[in-house]
């Protein structure tokens, strides 16, 4: 198995690679263990399809764990008359960087099915954010490290922060047409960070 740690060291990434082309070759004469190879099979189904697009409807594409735009369909349960469609109560509908906390832990070891649940249960609230690292030499802005496991609440947050940031180094090298698209950000009705800060009701970012 690979670990967390094999990512920072030249032969643990040999090994990562090793364990990829193993998988690949294995995939490739069908060998994989069946239940893996079900599951793969299952998730490109139009079965699944459906269930998915017919949960994401039903939850408003809303994460069911942040409140943040959620895309991903969680599996509750992997109980027969869940897969067939049949409960989907047990399906949820969260984003990336919730469904990333759910199911592994800081160091990237994949929780308990049990944990997982009462992750998802208990929500993920947070709203602080990284600093955004602005470089104008640059055509789109770094994301920071933490975006993996940053929920769409926090994402947006960033993405918001970004664009003002943005806006006011330009604003400040003296290019003027930002001005509008600043007093937009930080008009309280019309920019996004609002619209989420009044849901949430977080503290202005950057004062
Ligand atoms: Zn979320
Ligand atoms: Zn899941």
């Amino acid at each position: 198995m690979v670990s967390p740690e094999d990512f920072y060291s030249e032969d643990g990434i040999k090994r990562i690679l090793a364990e990829c082309r193993e998988r690949l070759q294995l995939r490739a004469e069908g060998k994989l263990p069946e239940v893996e190879q079900d599951y793969q099979s299952y998730l490109r189904s139009s079965l699944w399809r459906r269930i998915k697009r017919r949960v994401l409807k039903r939850d408003q594409r809303v994460c069911g764990c942040c409140g943040g735009e959620g895309k991903v369909v969680h599996h509750r349960s992997y109980a027969p008359e869940v897969m067939e469609g049949k409960a989907d109560d047990m399906l949820a509908t969260v984003c990336a960087g919730c469904h990333a906390i759910m199911h592994f832990d800081e160091n990237g070891a994949k929780r308990s099915a049990e944990e997982t649940e009462r992750i998802f249960l208990g929500g993920q609230r947070q709203t602080e954010i990284p600093t955004p690292r602005i470089d104008l030499r640059r055509r789109s802005q770094a994301k920071p490290a933490e975006w993996p496991r940053m929920t769409a609440v926090q994402r947006k947050l960033w993405e918001e922060a970004k664009q003002r940031m943005l806006c006011e180094r330009h604003i400040a090298k003296g290019h003027m047409e930002y001005q509008p698209i600043l007093d937009s950000l930080n008009d309280p009705q019309g920019s996004r960070l609002a619209r989420v800060e009044r849901v949430f009701k977080v503290p202005r970012i950057g004062g």
